[in-house]
């Protein structure tokens, strides 16, 4: 089709505004513009999708008591991820 560059730019849109979407954050009129871009866009949706299953998911395990200590673990864990990927990163030029 010759609208694909327009589409692409829909999505774009229509992804950033999943976000506000999910949120309840957004005025009716827009809603329904995502809502009727979703509906005719298979990728969006299942990107809606996902996103809203992953903010469900969230909010079910922050209503469960999250112990602070695991929020540690998974913070601590990322960050070592981060840092280790870094050091990675420097090891290979140094190796050579
Ligand atoms: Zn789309």
């Amino acid at each position: 089709m010759i609208g694909d560059a327009d589409g692409e730019r829909d999505c774009e849109e229509a992804l950033r505004a999943i976000y506000l979407f999910l949120d309840h954050e957004m005025p009716m009129a827009d809603r329904e513009k995502v809502q009727m871009h979703l509906d005719d866009c298979f990728p969006c949706l299942e990107a809606y999708e996902f996103e809203s299953e992953l903010k469900a998911v969230i909010a079910s395990k922050c209503k469960e008591d999250v112990p602070e200590h695991l929020y540690e673990r998974v913070r601590m864990s990322l960050q070592i991820e981060l840092e280790t990927s870094e050091i990675d990163g420097e090891k290979s030029e140094k190796a050579e």
